[in-house]
């Protein structure tokens, strides 16, 4: 490690762009002064957790969201496992996932013996393929968990299609997806569920939080039970449950930092604008942009490196721009089969190679966006990524 940064702080020559780190996610906070009352409050009230600040952040997700549920929960990868669950899946089950996602997707259904599938994805969204999908299915397939990754949507209409001739579940992990929209319609009110995150470094941020929207009464009902050790509201204890609720602090840093959500759009659409015109021409350096004709929340600004077009590898850039301290983050790579706990087994995880999953994995870069990002940041980072791209004249 040592030795590879020496290399690079004498291959990029002077002293580092800049002197402070830039980071790829740093928290969108909103209002702090609302943010402090909402916490003196919950103090006052002396009701810590699942309280009415929870109930107040569950129904500005469901508004939102546009779905006449919402069940907040302590985080997404829980919300993933309950969603499963509330939905009908159980162990043994296998669910079909996309290759290129974060680890948490799969990771979610492991953990509670439902077995994740790996599917590709199409190259220009980096959404499950619908048709590998559907060569997948096989006896045990019980369900589908597409991943808007990016905020870019999945193709929802062909996943429908597919569940419906299948009999699967679909569920959907929109973790980045809040504040998009798929066919003019939000993000939120499709398949049987929708898996939100609000983690520190995510669009909108509750410290750790996440949160399930779905329009179907009776999964609404089994999650929000299932969240509670499996108690319903007539105090039974009516299913299997776990402990995955929402605290009132957690809510409190939700509900502000869900207020100002307009105003992160607006930043990270000017970013997005910025790097693009700051990119431009850059041989072999491309933004990814989300849907078309669709709203977008551009909470990450993700470049490609092709790496024969650029004249250098997606590693070494990183290499350099960390170096530089623009800690940019290869998101996401490996490609989450190809992870040790599921590249070990690809007899039951996975029909290796993935080729799409892993060239997009190969080639993709977070760069610093968000509100904490100036435009001089990233005038700066653009100018840089030009010197540091050889085939740049
Ligand atoms: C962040 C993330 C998750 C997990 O969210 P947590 O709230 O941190 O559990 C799941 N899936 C994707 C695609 C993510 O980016």
């Amino acid at each position: 490690m040592e030795q590879t940064t020496n290399a690079a702080r004498h291959e990029a020559g002077a002293a580092p762009e800049f002197t402070e780190p830039l980071h790829v996610g740093r928290p969108n906070l909103g209002d702090r002064d609302r943010f402090r009352q909402r916490i003196e409050g919950a103090l006052d009230r002396q009701w810590l957790t699942d309280g009415p600040l929870v109930l107040e952040f569950e129904e500005a997700l469901a508004q939102v969201a546009g779905t006449t549920y919402c069940v907040a929960m302590c985080n997404a990868t829980a919300g993933i496992q309950v969603a499963a669950r509330a939905g009908g899946l159980v162990a043994g089950d296998e669910v079909l996932v996309p290759g290129f996602t974060w680890v948490a997707t799969a990771h979610a259904l492991d953990w509670i013996g439902i077995v994740p599938v790996f599917c590709d994805v199409d190259e220009a969204s980096g959404t499950i393929d619908p048709e590998h999908a559907e060569r997948l299915v096989g006896p045990r397939t019980r369900g589908i968990l597409g991943v808007h990754v990016f905020g870019h949507p999945c193709e929802i209409d062909r996943l429908a299609e597919l569940a419906a001739r299948h009999d699967l579940v679909v569920l959907y992990d929109a973790a980045h997806g809040i504040g998009c929209t798929y066919r003019g319609l939000p993000i939120g009110g499709f398949g049987a569920a929708e898996v939100f995150s609000f983690h520190a470094n995510k669009y909108v941020n509750s410290f750790e939080g996440g949160a399930i929207v779905t329009n179907d009464a009776a999964v609404a009902h089994r999650a929000r039970a299932m969240r509670n050790f499996g108690i319903t509201p007539d105090r039974k204890v009516a299913f299997p449950g776990t402990n995955a609720k929402l605290t009132e602090g957690a809510a409190a840093m939700g509900l502000t930092s869900l207020e100002s959500m307009m105003d992160f759009a607006a930043a990270n659409r000017d970013n997005h604008g910025r790097y693009r015109a700051g990119l431009a021409g850059v041989p072999g350096i491309s933004v990814r942009r989300q849907a078309a004709d669709e709203v977008a929340n551009h909470q990450y600004l993700i470049i490609e490196v092709d790496a024969p077009v650029a004249g250098i590898h997606r590693d070494r850039l990183h290499e350099l721009l960390t170096w530089n301290n623009v800690l940019s983050r290869p998101y996401f790579h490996p490609a989450c089969h190809q992870l040790l706990p599921y590249a070990d087994r690809p007899e039951r995880y996975a029909p290796l190679p993935l080729p799409r999953s892993e060239a997009l994995a190969d080639r993709v870069l977070a760069l610093p966006t968000g509100t904490a990002v100036t435009p001089e940041d990233i005038d700066r980072v653009a100018g840089l990524i030009r010197r540091l791209v050889p085939n740049a004249s």
